[in-house]
């Protein structure tokens, strides 16, 4: 009980101040990159789809699935603050080339499409949207990883310290430098960031990723960190 009490007078103080912060933020100039001349597009990527379902929790739910669903929650939101965004996929399938046949083969293409999206795209700003799991069910929270390309970690930083203020208090997660195995992330050249929303072998987290309105609040969020990113880049 006294844990509780004590987390419940925190949490406005925190709130307030991590609100200070960003007001803060917001008025000056964070990052200064060749990017600025051109405008910024929010590229919404919701990780695996098609053949590849991602990780799969113990009800069945589908990573590809909450990913997609959060992507597409993201998207609406950016278009209807106007902030122009494009999607890696819009749906559960994938249109793979017809010599890709195997899951491997169209897994490497899928990859490949990606990254030739992102790169082709100017002004591009990467958010990635995924889902983590471990062998053992403690393990929860969300956490931001970045990649190599500039500005990658200041986004992630933002995103990070969003997440766990307005989605996830409790979370002691923090933004890291993304494994170099992601491919997508290892070969775009944009400020780019992976988000694990939550780990589906946490019944709290899938419990929580399962609800449409924590799959909104994550994706508001998200799309907050981004305006909250260029406004430091481009103003
Ligand atoms: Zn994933």
């Amino acid at each position: 009980m006294k844990n509780e009490r004590k987390v419940k007078w925190w949490y406005p103080l925190a709130a307030a101040i991590l609100l200070a912060i960003i007001a803060l933020a917001g008025q000056r100039k964070t990052v200064q990159t060749d990017a600025a001349a051109v405008p910024p597009v929010l590229v919404i990527d919701a990780g695996h789809g098609g053949a590849d379902g991602g990780a799969v929790a113990a009800d069945g739910t589908l990573e590809s699935d909450i990913n997609l669903d959060i992507a597409l929650r993201l998207e609406a939101l950016a278009r209807f603050w106007g902030v122009e965004s494009v999607m890696t996929r819009e749906g559960k399938d994938i249109h793979y080339p017809a010599d890709a046949t195997s899951i491997a083969a169209k897994k490497v293409a899928d990859q490949h499409a990606r990254v030739g999206l992102v790169n082709n795209t100017p002004g591009a700003v990467l958010l990635s949207i995924h889902q983590n799991k471990y062998p053992a069910a403690a393990p929860h929270g969300i956490q931001v990883f970045f990649a190599d390309a500039a500005g990658s970690d200041t986004l992630a930083e933002i995103a990070q310290s969003n997440l766990t203020a307005l989605v996830c208090p409790n979370n002691r997660r923090v933004a890291t430098a993304v494994d170099n195995r992601v491919y997508l992330m290892e070969k775009v050249t944009c400020p780019a960031v992976l988000v694990e929303c939550g780990f589906l072998s946490n019944p709290d987290d899938l419990a929580s990723l399962r609800s449409g309105t924590y799959r909104l609040k994550l994706a508001a969020v998200l799309l907050g960190s981004y305006l909250q990113y260029i406004r430091g880049t481009t103003t």
